[in-house]
């Protein structure tokens, strides 16, 4: 069937909801396709699949005015030649163009049938495409051709749009071209039924044009400046609809979440102040506790996110904070994503209290039954004050008799569910503090984390050294084992990481096994003691290599990222990150940042192979360049976008930005943000009329983050 206006508009302004196979020019088999690889599956999602990018379409080139360097381009000019060229790797057919400049190539791996039939010799033709050079001449490889008077889309414009394509859709003939043809069609449709989104008096105080305006731009850029506006437009409003909804949450949970008072500072806190604190605080950290108490004055239900580089002691300040709890007759817990660091939170606290009476236990999923049985009832009896543990804390089966404060370690192996199941553990919800040692943007921070407050430390320790980094080829291996023998010597600890635990018949990395087998054929035993760590060895295996390393008793650990979090071995001055191309960015960070924090120079060397990609390069030259984890995170989401910032994969990003640039747009993001709690200030459950418009958009698209009925 195809769809024309009239049944349109039977279907009232429904019609952006049609699935997109009643586009002329789609079908059943395209809409497969159009499903599967770009998730467009109604008019609504076409028109929402916005362009990468732009070109001038009111510029031609002369064919010798093309040099390979430009991007895409158009010129004009006539087939003087067609030539077929096998060769047993490929077939292609190559044409000759012309104008009066000179002569170019167009090279045709695919449909070369169809292109035969299609290019008439003496016809002026218009070309597209990205220039490349080929065996010293300059080549457009299937350029996108059209007779010069082709008038293919209704709408016209002389800004095309780019659409990013897959091997996929462009095989199906579903490339820019078809995109147009779609776009145009579906404009011409329903231009006059695209309903405006945001309320009349925004619209107006922020100088946003309408809607089908926006989408007609975005697509068919009438000028420059409108194509500038539209993007404004639909970039504000894709923040905006975001950050209120994640304000309505915060203001949601405030008002239903009344909060523990911790009014007191108490012996335990002035104890450990006065008699166990081996150092004078940071500034940043006393600023952040600061911020944490009172938010414990309020009688609102804390959640707040602590952002602190590695090393920069957030253990502590989530220590002397569940010491006011405990003063003020709570009960806390810490959770950590691994039993090994959960090990080590419980080592770390318990010697930090020592001489201080304060019930400390430590639960994961490897805590005997019969221990466990103690435990369940000091907790319940409340006599544990401070539970340190894995996911194991958050099962149904453990029970508190008060807890007031939560604190959660390296929050992007938790997921947003685990949070939420903490935080009800209790009638009235403890207090929560996030940690997370993999910096994330700020912009990044406001969007995954919206609804929380955040607090930074921006500063470590005094005294600490930069860990030098060396970007070092798999050929200096020999260097770099003589450089391990005299950190060895001095009497240092060495870790070697690798991306695999076994050889790999599909990646050409290096492998845990092979490396193991190197490193004590270099170093052997009994003069040198190397022990091993990865994810597939049992817990009590696991634990025993790591304390046996972090004893001292072995020189050199080798191991997979398990000990990318969190652990901490101060003697520890060498990592060594086998095929180091193959880590991220955060993840290196977070890997280097297990050396550094003793008092001795430590020393990271990234290995990889000369070969590398220019994204790998980069990264790794970041790394050699700076130790500031925030640098490295703002980097990261320049390189790589939201979506693939680690951590975010498991937490989920939990909006789909379709126009916005985390990277780019931060300053429209806090001016949107700031707009969202002025309306909020004023009226903090939309419920004036002006508002509707975006209380019912919210509860169209955001229905499940904000619960309305909490909100009054
Ligand atoms: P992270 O923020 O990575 O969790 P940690 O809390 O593990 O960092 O702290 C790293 C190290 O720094 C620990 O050995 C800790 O005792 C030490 N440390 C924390 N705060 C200070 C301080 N103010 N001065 C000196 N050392 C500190
Ligand atoms: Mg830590």
């Amino acid at each position: 069937m195809d769809l024309t206006v009239e049944n349109c508009l039977s279907n009232d302004n429904m019609i952006l909801e049609t699935e997109i196979k009643f586009l002329v020019g789609v079908g059943p088999k395209r809409a497969d396709i159009l499903k599967n690889e770009l998730n467009i599956s109604t008019f609504k999602d076409m028109l929402y699949t916005f362009p990468y990018r732009y070109i001038d379409r009111t510029k031609f080139y002369k064919i010798n005015e093309i040099t390979e360097d430009l991007p895409y381009i158009q010129f004009k000019g006539k087939i003087i030649r067609l030539e077929n060229v096998e060769t047993p790797s490929n077939k292609r057919l190559i044409a000759y163009a012309a104008d009066d400049s000179g002569e170019i190539q167009l090279v045709f791996f695919k449909g070369i049938k169809w292109i035969k039939n299609k290019l008439k010799a003496n016809t002026e033709y218009v070309f597209f495409g990205k220039p490349n050079v080929f065996n010293g001449k300059i080549n457009i490889i299937h350029p996108e051709t059209e007779t010069v008077n082709d008038e293919n889309n209704q709408i016209n414009s002389n800004i095309q749009a780019l659409y990013s394509s897959t091997e996929v859709l462009k095989n199906n003939f579903l490339g820019t071209k078809a995109f147009n043809r779609f776009q145009s069609a579906l404009l011409t449709l329903c231009y006059n039924q695209i309903d405006e989104t945001l309320p009349e008096y925004i619209i107006y105080q922020y100088k946003l044009i309408a809607l089908k305006d926006a989408l007609l731009n975005i697509h068919f850029p009438q000028s420059p400046e409108l194509l500038e506006k539209s993007q404004y437009r639909l970039k504000f409003e894709e923040l905006f609809y975001i950050q209120l909804s994640l304000l309505l949450q915060r203001l949601n949970r405030l008002q239903k979440n009344g909060g523990f008072i911790f009014p007191k500072i108490g012996c335990n806190f002035n104890n450990f102040y006065k008699n166990n604190l081996p150092f004078e605080l940071t500034n940043a950290q006393k600023r952040v506790i600061k911020e944490i108490r009172k938010d414990f004055a309020t009688g609102k239900q804390m959640n707040r996110l602590l952002q602190g580089d590695v090393g920069s002691g957030k253990t502590l300040v989530a220590l002397i904070c569940m010491l006011i709890a405990i003063d003020n007759g709570f009960q806390t817990c810490i959770m950590a994503p691994t039993e090994i660091l959960a090990g080590q939170h419980y080592q770390t606290i318990s010697e930090m209290l020592k001489g201080i009476d304060i019930n400390v236990r430590l639960l994961t999923g490897s805590t005997k039954k019969s221990e466990r049985k103690l435990i369940d009832a000091d907790l319940i009896s409340g006599k544990t004050k401070i539970l340190v543990g894995t996911h194991a804390l958050i099962e149904e089966t453990v029970k508190f008799d008060n807890l007031g404060f939560v604190v959660i370690d390296e929050q992007h192996r938790f997921g947003v569910e685990q949070r939420a199941k903490l935080r009800y553990k209790n009638a009235v919800s403890p207090h929560v503090l996030v940690m997370t040692a993999t910096p994330i943007p700020r912009t990044l921070a406001m969007t995954l984390y919206g609804d929380l407050d955040i607090s930074v430390i921006d500063e470590l320790p005094p005294g600490r050294k930069n860990v030098k980094t060396v970007h070092l080829l798999d050929t200096k291996r020999l260097q770099l084992f003589g450089f391990i023998r005299r950190q060895i010597n001095l009497g240092r600890q060495i870790y070697v990481v690798y991306p695999l635990i076994k050889e790999s018949e599909k990646m050409d990395y290096k492998n845990l096994e092979d490396g193991y087998f190197a490193i004590t054929q270099a170093f052997p035993p009994p003069e040198y003691v190397t022990c091993v760590v990865h994810g597939k060895m049992k817990t009590n295996e696991k634990d025993f290599a790591m304390n046996y390393f972090a004893s001292g008793k072995a020189h050199i650990l080798v191991a997979t990222s398990v000990i990318e979090v969190g652990v901490n071995v101060p003697n520890a001055s060498v990592m060594v990150i086998e095929s180091a191309e193959r880590f991220g960015l955060s993840q290196l960070h977070q890997l280097r940042g297990r050396v550094g924090r003793g008092a001795e120079q430590s020393y990271c060397f990234l290995m990889s192979d000369v070969k590398l990609t220019t994204e790998a390069r980069k990264r790794l030259q970041l790394m050699v360049k700076t130790n500031n984890g925030f640098e490295i995170a703002e980097e990261d989401l320049r390189l790589r976008g939201p979506g693939d910032i680690e951590g975010t994969q498991q937490s989920g990003l939990p909006f789909n930005l379709k126009i916005s640039n985390l990277a780019k747009d931060g300053k429209l993001l806090e001016y949107v943000r700031n707009i969202a709690f002025d309306i909020l200030n004023e009226d903090n459950s939309l419920e004036l009329k002006k508002n509707s418009l975006l209380r019912k958009n919210l509860e169209k698209n955001f229905k499940k983050q904000v619960d309305y009925s909490a909100i009054s």
